[in-house]
C-alpha cells in the first residue's frame, strides 16, 4: 500500500521487545479463564509485593488523577535527591528505565556510532542500537559463570581500536540480564579509567542493585564526581515492586541530564507513580527485608537444583537462568502447568529458561517440582 512508503522502515521493520506473559493472557488462552493459580516468574519483579499502609495512602491519592502531575516532580525529586544522596543536576527519571535508555541513545547516539555491550544482555540494548542505526559490537560473556570482565572489556575495546573503531558507549548491565552475573568494583574502575582517559561513554545499568551479595559490587551513583563519563541507571521496577507504575532513574553529569530532561515527554511519570516512590522510600527498610528473603531463596534453588542434576549460573539477582536443552519447549510444558517463565532466547541466549526467585518457599518449591516433572517427561518420552 502507498501508506508504506511514508512509513520510516526502520520503525516499520523494527523487531519489537518481547515481554513476560501476562497471568491474564494465560489465563485466557490456556486456561479458558478458568478459576486457577498462575505463578508468574517471568519479569523479576519483586513478589513481596507492596505492603498495606502504602496501598492505604495511593487509595487516598487516587482522587486527585483528574489533575495532570507535576512535570517538574518537585516532592518526587526532593526524595530521589535526600535518597540517592545527588544534586539536581544529577538525575532524571523516566517512565521505567527503558524510557531512559530511549532518550539516551537519542541524545547520544547518530547513525553508525559504535555501542559496545555485553552478550547476552537485555535485549533493549540491542532494539535501540537497531532504532539509531548504531553500529553495535559486543564483548562475550562466557560460561560457566558469564561475569564481566575488565579483561574482556579492555581487550575488546583496544582491539577495535586498532581496527579503527572509535567506540562512543560502552554497556555494562551489572547484574547483568538474564546470566545474573556482574563485574567487581575493583574491574569498573579499571573500565571507567581507560574510557574516561579515551572519551567513550559508560552506561551502567545497575536495575538489580539492591540483590547482590558480593562484597566488592559497585554503587554507580558514588562513582559520579570521579567519572564524568558515567550514566548511571536504577528502577523502582525490581525491588521496590513498583513495575506496574514505571518509574526509572538515571544519574550523570549535568550536561547529560539536561539533554535527557529537555526531551522528556511532558508529564512521564503518572501522579501515582510520583506518591508511590515517595512512600516506598519511606518504607526501605522493611523492603530490603525483603531481599533478605529473597536472597536466601536463591540459595535454596541453588541447592535443590544441584540435587536433580539441573545446571544453572549462578546469579547476584532476583532471578535465575537455568539449563534446560529443549527451552521452548519447556517453557510451553510450564505454561501448561501454570508457570510463567521467560526462555532466555528472548534475551538472545538459547538454551536456559530465565526464572524470577519468589521470596515465598512455596512459589519456589512449586516451580521446581513442576520443572522436574516436565523433564522427567521429556526424557522419558524420548
Ligand atoms: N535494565 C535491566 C537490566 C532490566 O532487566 C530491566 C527490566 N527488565 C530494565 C533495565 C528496565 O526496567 P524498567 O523499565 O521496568 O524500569
Amino acid at each position: 500500500m502507498w501508506i508504506e512508503e511514508y512509513i520510516d522502515k526502520l520503525a516499520y521493520n523494527l523487531e519489537r521487545y518481547k515481554a513476560g506473559k501476562p497471568i491474564e493472557e494465560i489465563k485466557r488462552e490456556i486456561f479458558e479463564n478458568k478459576k486457577v493459580k498462575i505463578i508468574k516468574l517471568a519479569s523479576n519483579e519483586n513478589l513481596n509485593g507492596l505492603n498495606k499502609e502504602i496501598i492505604e495512602r495511593l487509595k487516598k491519592d487516587i482522587k486527585y488523577v483528574y489533575y495532570y502531575p507535576d512535570d517538574s516532580m518537585y516532592y518526587l525529586l526532593e526524595s530521589l535527591i535526600q535518597f540517592y544522596g545527588v544534586r539536581r543536576e544529577n538525575i532524571v527519571v523516566g517512565n521505567g528505565a527503558v524510557e531512559l535508555i530511549r532518550y539516551i541513545y537519542h541524545v547520544l547516539i547518530k547513525k553508525g556510532d559504535v555501542i559496545f555491550t555485553p552478550h547476552p544482555t537485555f535485549a533493549i540494548y540491542y532494539i535501540d542500537s537497531n532504532l539509531f542505526g548504531a553500529n553495535h559490537l559486543r564483548y562475550d560473556l562466557s560460561p560457566p559463570n558469564y561475569e564481566i570482565t575488565s579483561s574482556d572489556i579492555l581487550r575488546g575495546l583496544e582491539s577495535l581500536q586498532k581496527q579503527g573503531y572509535k567506540v562512543k558507549m560502552v554497556v555494562i548491565c551489572s547484574p547483568n540480564n538474564p546470566t545474573g552475573s556482574i563485574i567487581t568494583n575493583t574491574d569498573l574502575l579499571e573500565v571507567l579509567d581507560y574510557t574516561l582517559k579515551n572519551r567513550i561513554v559508560v552506561l551502567l545499568d545497575e536495575a538489580y542493585f539492591e540483590f547482590v551479595d558480593h562484597q566488592d559490587y559497585h554503587d554507580g551513583v558514588r562513582l559520579l564526581d570521579k567519572y564524568e563519563n558515567l550514566i548511571v541507571l536504577r528502577t523502582f521496577s525490581k525491588v521496590f515492586s513498583l513495575a506496574g507504575l514505571r518509574v526509572g532513574v538515571a544519574f550523570s553529569n549535568p550536561y547529560i541530564i539536561r539533554a535527557l530532561n529537555n526531551i522528556r515527554l511532558p508529564f512521564n511519570v503518572n501522579y501515582l507513580a510520583q506518591r508511590a516512590v515517595i512512600y516506598s522510600i519511606e518504607n526501605y527498610n522493611k523492603i530490603l527485608r525483603s531481599v533478605k528473603k529473597i536472597i536466601k531463596e536463591k540459595y535454596y534453588i541453588y541447592a535443590r537444583l544441584r540435587e536433580m542434576g539441573i545446571e544453572f549460573i549462578p546469579t547476584f539477582a532476583n532471578f535465575i537462568a537455568i539449563k534446560v536443552d529443549d527451552h521452548i519447549r519447556v517453557y510451553n510444558d510450564l505454561l501448561r502447568k501454570g508457570i510463567i517463565v521467560r526462555p532466555a532466547s528472548d534475551m538472545n541466549m538459547g538454551a536456559y529458561i530465565r526464572v524470577t526467585i519468589s521470596p515465598r518457599r512455596k512459589e519456589n518449591d512449586v516451580f521446581l517440582r513442576s520443572l522436574y516433572e516436565v523433564l522427567c517427561a521429556r526424557s522419558s518420552s524420548g
